[in-house]
């Protein structure tokens, strides 16, 4: 986390967090029981845990400590009328989220969702901080739209948010036509308990829930651009095959690229090594000092080794060559819980904050 924040807010904005017990939950706890600009004022999870203390409902799944200042906070239910923060982190499994993130943005509540239920909504806003910021301006149009004083903005899914990072500099500099791309998926983004142990030990399992026509569409959305109040998608073709294997965090994405014109390997390995992504997603608190690194090792990256780079907000690029069938392939590797998930979205918090786009209470 980048200590040096030159634009930081003059007090802290309470924020709450749904769906806090989870995997994604502990990921939000983790991140925000220090945060510089916001601070954990409500934590709430299903019927099980409403009424709880949070030591008791959450099965504490990091190699961490719990955080003394979170470890006796009450679980409150999913209900917009217990919770009194205007900013709302959800980490709701979507069966849960399909009512109640409406409902929060309904009740006033700016929703940073990382379910997958309204992301292709044409007028929800699908976040990159440092890829498409100025999809944020969309929200006044969905406010319009639904009759919301909220909004729900959305978080990808985690392998597409890995796949788009080193997307996003080869689609920009040389245009993308086609992508095929084979996932290596942790356990973690299973959530908690998530896969059977027997099942994954020792195995590959070729095939997750949902999750190839996720990754097939979101990528164009990211790096899409915005019209008049909806986002028009990029035109490239996506075919993805996910699977599932026993790594406990990063998720690997193998990516075929075809290009509009013959590019070569260095001059697209050049593009990611360059890349910083939007200036105004700079320097903010969860920041990395580069959303892209470029590994010239040939067996990198590795999740093991490197999941954590840049505090998990930083996705390793490697193997960068010609592709006899398309244009170019890589290998890119990123933490599926933080910057595929609860890093991502407390990411665009603070960047909707330096945008002046969220309240300050
Ligand atoms: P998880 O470990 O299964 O956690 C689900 C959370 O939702 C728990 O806090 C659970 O509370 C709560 N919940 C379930 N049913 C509920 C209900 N009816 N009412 C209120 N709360 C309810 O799942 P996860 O992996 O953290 O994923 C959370 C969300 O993020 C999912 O939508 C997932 O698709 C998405 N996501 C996950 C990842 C990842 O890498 N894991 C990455 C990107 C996006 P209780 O403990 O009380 O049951």
């Amino acid at each position: 986390m980048t200590t040096d924040t030159p634009t930081s807010p003059a007090r802290r904005r309470r924020v709450a967090v749904l769906g806090a017990t989870g995997a994604v939950g502990q990921s939000f706890v983790r991140l925000l029981a220090n945060h510089p600009w916001f601070e954990l004022a409500e934590l709430a999870a299903s019927e099980r845990s409403a009424g709880k203390s949070y030591a008791e409902a959450a099965r504490w799944i990091g190699g961490d400590p719990l955080p003394a200042s979170v470890a006796g906070m009450q679980v409150l239910p999913c209900d917009p009328g217990a919770i009194t923060a205007d900013i709302v982190f959800s980490a709701l499994d979507s069966s849960a989220a399909e009512d109640a993130e409406p409902a929060f943005a309904r009740a006033g509540k700016t929703v940073l969702t990382n379910a997958k239920n309204y992301r292709m909504d044409p007028d929800v806003p699908l976040v990159i901080a440092e890829v498409n910021p100025q999809h944020l301006s969309i929200l006044d149009a969905q406010r319009k739209a639904r009759g919301w004083s909220g909004a729900i903005v959305a978080n990808g899914n985690c392998a597409a948010i890995v796949a788009s990072l080193p997307l996003a500099p080869i689609h920009e500099r040389f245009g993308i036509t086609k992508v095929v791309t084979m996932t290596m998926q942790a356990v973690s983004g299973a959530g908690y308990p998530g896969v059977p142990s027997l099942d994954i030990l020792g195995n590959v399992i070729p095939y997750i829930k949902d999750e190839e026509p996720k990754i097939e569409v979101e990528m164009q959305k990211f790096l899409g651009s915005v019209s008049g109040g909806t986002i028009q998608h990029a035109g490239f073709l996506v075919s993805a095959h996910a699977n599932r294997v026993p790594v406990e965090h990063g998720h690997t994405v193998c990516m075929s690229i075809e290009l509009e014109s013959r590019v070569e390997a260095a001059e697209v390995e050049r593009a990611i090594a360059e890349w910083r992504g939007a200036e105004e997603a700079r320097g903010l608190p969860s920041s990395p000092e580069r959303a892209l690194l470029l590994s010239d090792q040939p067996d990198q990256p590795q999740p093991r080794r490197q999941v954590n780079t840049g505090h998990g907000m930083t996705v390793v690029v490697g193997r960068v060559r010609a592709d006899p069938i398309f244009t170019v392939k890589l290998v890119a590797m990123g933490h599926n819980v933080i910057r595929g998930a609860a890093g991502a979205s407390v990411l665009n918090a603070e960047l909707m904050v330096r945008r002046g786009l969220l309240g300050d209470r």
